[in-house]
């Protein structure tokens, strides 16, 4: 059967789907890519012709609208969509393909618009009308959450008998030559940074200030770099899925000028997500803000130095303690040659390719709603070194300790 696919959202991960998909043209079929903005659909399938000599189709569509999307999957005929709109479509998407029995993968749990908050409730919900439909919807499969989960889940299956702790540990050490930009959606990623952290230990969620804690881990090929707690979505489904676990908390690093610069937005009111009244209109603070910043797509030419994602593990092999680190490095100039995208754009939209591929060829298939995790690591770990991320284990002599700055 050949295959036809549906990626909707053309922002830098849609530009990075678009392309990869192109390029493992066997198993993708025919490919359409569509978004709320069509002229940005063009320039990539402009970009994806002259660069890979593959031609795909581009379609409008608004994803809030369930009808829109429900008549674009008839009409491309998918059997698979691609979300990597924005959490906000990630219901809206879902409804559809119920709809039209059509398989389902994200890369960012559902958030609502007004609350900065980041559950799988509403998703996991779907998982009985996923399965009356003959459907099945692969949620997170991005770096991380999605390369993380597999990560924890090959420890799981080829170094403990017992996970006790994991860590996961997001470096971007990428310097793109602004003041203040963000890597993805700013929206998204200002509200996932400003949220309070939270990590979990022993059965209950601890909840801490906005970068209350802070360490100095030394990431491979990159060096020392400050990492502060924050909550992180895949922390939800591993608690759910990896038995016996008895800690995880996630790591994400950030320059101090970052840092300085979110604080004064912050403290002028420009991230707020309320509505405000301005010369008689009302805005929302944080959506003038982005279009302010450095749109996440154009960063690939500019942005130098490399990415590190990885997971820090300890438990009980045999009865005896250890502990390994997982982790991937990629540079972000190698990503702009490849497909004209920076680091994070690439490390999210390939595994959302490859999860993807493994639906379509039957590696994995499981009626109902899923998470990463839960199914086998090992031919998404060799994907994802022929695909553009290749990754290394290394054992470590300690566990990581948790300082407060
Ligand atoms: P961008 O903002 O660059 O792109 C989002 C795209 O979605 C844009 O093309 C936008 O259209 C489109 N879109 C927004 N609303 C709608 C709508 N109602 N209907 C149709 N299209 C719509 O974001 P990124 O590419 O940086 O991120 C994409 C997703 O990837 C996000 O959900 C983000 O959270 C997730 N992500 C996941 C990561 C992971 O590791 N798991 C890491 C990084 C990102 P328009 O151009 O008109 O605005």
């Amino acid at each position: 059967m050949s295959n036809k696919t549906l990626i909707i959202g053309a922002g830098g991960v849609g530009n990075v789907v678009a392309f990869k998909c192109a390029m493992n043209r066997d198993t993708f079929g025919e490919i359409t890519l569509a978004s709320r903005t069509e002229s940005k659909c063009d320039l990539i399938a402009k970009n994806i012709d002259e660069k890979v000599g593959v031609k795909i189709n581009t379609a409008m569509v608004d994803a809030d609208i369930i009808d829109e999307v429900v008549e674009l999957i008839k009409k491309t005929k998918a059997n698979i969509v691609i979300n990597v709109a924005l959490p906000y479509q990630d219901l809206t998407i879902m409804e559809a393909c119920i709809a039209t029995g059509v398989d389902y993968l994200d890369t960012a749990n559902y958030e609502h618009p007004d609350t900065a908050k980041f559950e799988y409730k509403e998703q996991w919900a779907k998982d009985e009308e996923f399965k009356k439909a003959g459907i099945m919807g692969l949620l997170g499969s991005g770096f991380d959450p999605g390369v993380t989960n597999v990560f924890i889940a090959y420890a799981q299956k080829h170094y403990f008998d017992t996970i006790k702790t994991i860590d996961i540990l997001d470096c971007n050490a990428g310097d793109h030559g602004y003041p203040f930009a963000t890597n993805f959606n700013p929206e998204i990623n200002i509200r996932e940074v400003n949220s309070k952290g939270r990590y979990w230990e022993k059965g209950e969620w601890i909840e801490t200030k906005p970068m209350e804690f802070k360490m100095l881990w030394d990431y491979p090929e990159v060096g020392e770099k400050d990492s502060y707690l924050l909550y992180h979505e895949e922390e939800e489904s591993i608690v759910k899925n990896i038995k016996g676990l008895e800690r995880i908390r996630f790591w994400m690093t950030f320059g101090q000028s970052y840092l300085t610069h979110l604080k004064v937005l912050e403290n002028v009111g420009l991230t707020r997500i309320d509505l405000v009244e301005v010369d008689g209109c009302e805005i929302v603070p944080l959506h003038l803000l982005k279009a302010l910043l450095p749109d996440p797509a154009t960063l690939g030419e500019r942005t130098e130095g490399k990415t590190n994602i990885g997971i820090v593990v300890h438990g009980l092999k045999d009865n005896k303690e250890k502990t390994i680190y997982i982790y991937q490095v990629k540079d972000h100039q190698d990503c702009y040659k490849e497909v004209l995208s920076q680091g994070v754009s690439y490390t999210t939209g390939v595994p959302a390719m490859i999860g993807a591929k493994l639906i379509l060829e039957n590696h994995w298939r499981d009626l109902g709603v899923h998470n990463m995790e839960e199914f086998d690591p090992d031919p998404f770990m060799q994907e994802l070194n022929t695909q553009g991320l290749p990754w290394s284990v290394m054992e470590l002599d300690n566990p990581m300790a948790l300082k407060r700055d």
